[in-house]
This record gives C-alpha cells, structure tokens and sequence, in this order.
C-alpha cells in the first residue's frame, strides 16, 4: 500500500515565541505539498500557540502517568489539552540523557496513544554498536521491547535515527538506511502481520535539503525526522519538498 511521506521536525529545547513565524511560514508552505504530512515539535511552551496556526504539532517526549506527583513532567493528556496531536518517544537523548528503557518508551508510547496522540517511536544504535556490526540486532530489540502492545496502524511511525549521525552532519549510506528500514519493516511484520505495511518508518539524523531526496528515497523511507533543520523555514521547506517530488 501507498504510505504517505512524513516529515516532522524536533525543535528540541529551541524556540522562543518570537521564533512562530517560522512555523507559520512552514506550515504556510507545506499546505502547498498536499501529499507529504508535516508535522512540528517544539518543545512545551510553544504548543498552544503553534498549534493556534492550525497545523499539526507535537510533544518531545510525555509522562507515562496521565496525572500525579512528578514535579516538571508533562502528560499525554495535557499536550493533547494545550493542541498536540503526536508525540516522539523514546528519542535518543532521552534514552541516553535520562535513562530512559524500552519499557519506559513502550509505557509512555501506549500512554499517548490512549490520549489520542499519535506516536514517532525512536530508536537508533551509537557509532561503538555500528562498528561492532550489531546494528541491526540493537535496533530491532528496541523496536521488540519498546513497541506497545497494540496500536492503530497509521497512528503509529518509528524513526530511525543512528544516534552518531544525530547532529553531526554525518549520515549512513542509502544502502544502510534501506538495510535497516527493510528490517524494521520485517519485525513489525512478525509482531502485527499485513499491518506492517501501513507503519511509516522515518529516518532521522542530520537530514537537510541537500540530502533529503536521496534519503528519502531510500527503500522503505516514509520520511525525515529533522531536528537542526527543522528550525527555520530556508532550511525545513526544502526538506517537505524533496518529500513532496518522491509522493
Ligand atoms: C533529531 O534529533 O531527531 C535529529 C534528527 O537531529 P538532526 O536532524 O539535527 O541530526
């Protein structure tokens, strides 16, 4: 089946409100890409007014919990409150910045879902598990461990996201990215069976317009999770349509 390009950028803990401009200029010109989805995510404060622009927007990260005693933690439900309508889980530098396990991912990814958010599951190895050639095995025990139990196809993507290649200007080869998209896809198809075929698979790490053609190309890409270029317009465009010539 035809899945449609995904492109979602991860503004991380960048962006003041001076900086909704940008996001009003790239929904403005993703409105022009009618087949590609694009999505932002920038971080808490700035939900409610992205949103207010009307396009889509998402959380970093939420608490598996939907309410309680967890000082400076947000809620699946109340990103869905202040407009979200997704959220990233499980991105690398919450795994590796604040220990966060694939049972903490699965929990957090089914506490979204059941708020009514869509989910991009992250996962990824670091350069030591690339070069020791167990790139593969590390990535599909996360996606084993860190996938929820059950979940609407659509309403679920995993990005793929080498953690070396994340904002180091560094990228795998096409060759490599198809390799790890096609076993992503192969895992999932063991867990949920025809199903597989509706999850979008997104690769994410130092993606720009200058490589998103290619990248997104890849077998089995269904789009970009961006970070860096994600922050401007000049930068992020370009990316939506690259997706746009290849849906
Ligand atoms: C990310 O952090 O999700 C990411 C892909 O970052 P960058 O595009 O800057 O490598």
């Amino acid at each position: 089946m035809a899945r449609r390009k995904y492109v979602v950028g991860n503004w991380k803990m960048n962006g003041l409100r001076a900086a909704l401009g940008e996001a009003e200029a790239i929904f403005a010109a993703a409105r022009g890409h009618a087949a590609v989805d694009v999505a932002l995510c920038p971080p808490f404060t700035l939900i409610g007014a992205m949103a207010a622009t009307g396009g889509s927007v998402g959380g970093q990260d939420c608490h598996a919990q939907a309410s309680g005693a967890f000082t400076g933690s947000v809620s699946a439900p109340m990103l869905a409150d202040a407009g979200a309508r997704l959220v990233i889980v499980g991105h690398s530098e919450r795994r590796e910045g604040f220990g966060e396990t694939n049972a903490d991912v699965k929990a957090k990814a089914e506490a979204a879902l059941a708020a009514g958010l869509a989910v991009i599951l992250c996962v990824g190895e670091s350069r030591a598990v690339r070069e020791s050639g167990g790139a593969i095995d590390h990535v599909l025990k996360q996606v084993r461990e860190s996938l929820p139990d059950d979940f609407e196809r659509a309403a679920l993507a995993i990005a793929y996201e080498p953690i070396w290649a994340i904002g180091t200007g560094l990228v795998p080869t096409t060759e490599d990215v198809a390799a790890m998209h096609g076993s992503i896809r192969a895992a999932l198809s063991e867990r949920i069976g025809a199903g597989a075929a509706e999850v979008r698979i997104l690769y994410g790490g130092s993606v720009t317009g200058d490589n998103a053609a290619e990248l997104l190309g890849a077998g089995d890409v269904d789009g970009a999770l961006v970070g860096g270029a994600s922050l401007t317009a000049a930068k992020f465009v370009p990316i939506v349509e690259a997706a746009g010539m290849l849906g």
